[in-house]
């Protein structure tokens, strides 16, 4: 059997926890890892002055693949986001993030099985920003006001948004090929082309050329706030979902939300060489270090991992696993409990113990 390398980034606050429970889940499998581990946040920047030193990055890209703990952003300015600087150093332009509800888990809605995929790299995130007052912005904005009918104010803030024909096309692309490769029936463009007519609209007019080379697939659209309002009415209706960045990172976190919230939420940024895996929510610094914080979405997110490494058995068996200790609700963690009660709960190293028996049984 193959022996994979990954880089291992333990990451901040609840971060080492949740990440060596889902280390020992991934060992229990049988499948070979030999596991890089390196640092990025507060650890890093302690250790190496940096919270994204170069070591990292070259290790990721060197093995291709990681899996990553969530990291704390330092508030202050000057430090640059280990999330952001990832993307952008490895070109992770995509970001899937599937909701599934599980039995077990508390949510809203019990039949929900969506697949978000988000570009990662450009639209309005892609970081090129003049601030209120400075020469940069009022170059820009005599710039644009020499050449638009619609005047901006002079001390405006301009933030732009960007959007490539040639990105647009790696995504749709990735989001029909996984929906292929997954078995999945739909594929959904979220967009708002009625108001950005040339960014978004290029993003709606490349996604249906796209679509056009995989006609086993059914393709449709959806202008971002009606998509929003169906996610709420009908969202049997609808399988991958795939959409430019800023409606991405808001409709991935609606639909973590419809299927039970942050805890039980995976993720994963894929490049065309390297893949970074890592649960959705954040470092939850005030459960930091109590062996309390709920394991399954970094565990998830390694099942995720298992799959896009083509071991596909394995990362259904994660999957299984996990549902089945959800579902059976003894070995928990508190916040996978009706009565939230800590006393009666499982720990986070007790709740991957659970998990490993399940997978060897
Ligand atoms: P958070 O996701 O850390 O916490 C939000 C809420 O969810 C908190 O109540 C937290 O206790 C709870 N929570 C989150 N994960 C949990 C888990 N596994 N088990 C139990 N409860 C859990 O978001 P935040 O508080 O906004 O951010 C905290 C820090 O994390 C910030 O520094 C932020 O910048 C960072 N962050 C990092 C990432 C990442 O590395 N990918 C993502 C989001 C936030």
């Amino acid at each position: 059997m193959a022996t994979y390398q990954v880089t291992l980034i333990a990451g901040d606050g609840i971060g080492p926890e949740v990440t060596e429970a889902t280390r020992r889940v991934l060992d229990a499998t049988g499948v070979g890892f030999e596991w890089d581990e390196q640092d990025a946040g507060l650890m890093a920047l302690d250790k190496h002055g940096d919270v994204l030193p170069e070591a990292t990055l070259a290790s990721v890209r060197r093995n291709g693949i990681g899996l990553k703990g969530p990291i704390t952003t330092p508030i202050g300015s000057g430090f640059r986001s280990v999330n952001v600087g990832l993307r952008q150093a490895l070109e992770l332009y995509a970001n899937l993030r599937p909701g599934r509800t599980m039995q077990g888990v508390q949510s809203t809605f019990d039949d929900i099985d969506l697949v978000i995929v988000r570009e990662n790299l450009e639209d309005i995130y892609a970081g090129v920003e003049f601030d209120t007052g400075t020469p940069e912005a009022a170059e820009v904005i005599a710039a644009i006001n020499a050449r638009s009918k619609r005047p901006i104010a002079g001390n405006a803030a301009i933030s732009i948004k960007m959007i490539t024909p040639e990105g647009s096309r790696r995504i749709v692309q990735f989001a029909f090929e996984y929906a292929r490769q997954n078995k999945r029936k739909k594929v959904t463009a979220v967009h708002k082309a009625n108001i950005m007519k040339f960014s978004d609209g290029l993003f709606l007019h490349v996604a249906q050329e796209v679509a056009k080379d995989y006609p086993d697939i059914e393709f449709n659209d959806r202008i971002v706030d009606n998509m929003c309002m169906q996610l709420m009415q009908k969202p049997s209706e609808y399988d991958v979902l795939v959409m430019p960045n800023l409606y991405g990172d808001i409709v991935s976190d609606l639909v973590a939300g419809m299927v039970g919230g942050l805890g039980v939420a995976p993720g994963g940024n894929i490049g065309k060489d390297a893949s970074v895996f890592e649960p959705i929510h954040g470092s939850a610094p005030t459960h930091a270090g109590k062996n309390e914080a709920n394991p399954t979405a970094m565990i998830l997110s390694g099942a995720l991992m298992l799959r896009h490494l083509g071991e596909r058995d394995a990362g259904e068996a994660v999957e299984h696993a996990v549902a089945a200790i959800i579902a059976d609700g003894t070995q928990v963690t508190y916040d996978l409990r009706a009565d939230r009660d800590p006393s009666k709960a499982a720990t986070t190293s007790g709740m991957a113990d659970a998990i490993i028996a399940t997978l060897r049984a």
